[in-house]
């Protein structure tokens, strides 16, 4: 495995992959890696030549100084984790070989739906997603490029930009792992107190709770919004930040659930340590 550090090299790497016949799974992460960060590099493994893992905590992406701050890093550990494995290529670059000062990147625009949820919570949140992805592609080159459900909104807006641009980029879903009670995976729970982590399950009993009501038939999205908001409103160290329940080939709301809806519940909510997402393909009616 090689660490590489600047943008010229790595496509230098990933250039020579495709030329000798191969193929190139990328998969982009901000380090501190966990499970579902595993998740995404294992299946790039089975189904690429080359496996190119990025580590980037991109500044652009935090509108909240304190939690980019925060956020942890470890990219010794990191990188042990990228050899067992057995990823190719580790791109750990310096800012400024993310985002050469002086150098006018595209930016992306990710449109209304960037704007709300995890936009409207996180102002700018997106544009800055966007920006350092279309960067790590257009470094990358031709790859599979492998996201978790986790980041749903994320996910949709990636896609959509790849659609849109006609980027020569494959976007792979990957699933959401999750802990025994059932907690998304995500850097962000190391900074949960014990009693906290304890309580961090409500996100995932609330999208519970959205599903089944949705698998016996509930047709009004607003019945599931408030069983999730009582969930997490129910949980003394939890405040809710949003519940919605939203059309998943869209990310508009849905205003009815029923045979031929693909629907989404969402939710955030912060505890005094760490702000939590998760989300929830909603199963049609039985
Ligand atoms: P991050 O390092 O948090 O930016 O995440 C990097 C990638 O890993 C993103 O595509 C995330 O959606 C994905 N990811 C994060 N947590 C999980 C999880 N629990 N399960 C699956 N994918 C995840």
């Amino acid at each position: 495995m090689d660490l590489i550090r600047g943008a010229g090299d790595l496509r230098g790497r990933t250039d020579a992959a495709r030329e000798a016949g191969g193929s190139v799974g990328l998969v982009p992460t901000m380090g501190a890696l966990h499970g579902g960060h595993r998740s995404l590099i294992e299946r790039a493994r089975r189904e690429h030549s080359t496996v190119v893992v990025s580590i980037f905590v991109n500044p652009r992406q935090f509108a909240d100084p304190a939690d980019l701050e925060a956020y942890p890093r470890d990219e010794r550990r990191d990188l042990e984790a990228c050899e067992e494995l057995g990823v190719d290529l580790v791109w750990a670059p310096s800012t400024e070989q993310m985002f050469p000062p002086g150098v006018d990147l595209p930016a992306p625009s990710p449109g209304p739906v960037g704007r709300r949820y995890e936009g409207e919570s996180r102002p700018g949140h997106f544009e800055g997603v966007l920006s350092v992805v279309h960067r790590l592609f257009a470094v990358t080159g031709r790859c599979a490029a492998y996201f978790g459900e986790k980041d749903a909104q994320q996910l949709f807006l990636v896609r959509r930009m790849v659609e849109l641009e006609d980027l020569p980029v494959e976007v792979v879903a990957c699933p959401t792992i999750r802990e025994p009670d059932g907690l998304a995976m995500s850097s962000r729970n190391e900074r949960l107190s014990g009693d906290e982590r304890e309580q961090a399950g409500c996100l995932f009993l609330a999208l519970g709770e959205a599903a089944g009501l949705a698998r016996v038939g509930e047709r009004d999205p607003r019945v599931l919004v408030a069983a999730m908001a009582r969930e997490i409103g129910a949980t003394p160290l939890a405040r809710l930040d949003y519940a919605a329940v939203v059309d998943d080939r869209t990310f508009e709301p849905t205003d009815r659930l029923g045979p031929g809806v693909a629907a989404r519940a969402l939710v955030a909510a912060r505890f005094p340590s760490a702000r939590l997402i998760d989300n929830l393909r909603l199963p049609p009616p039985t």
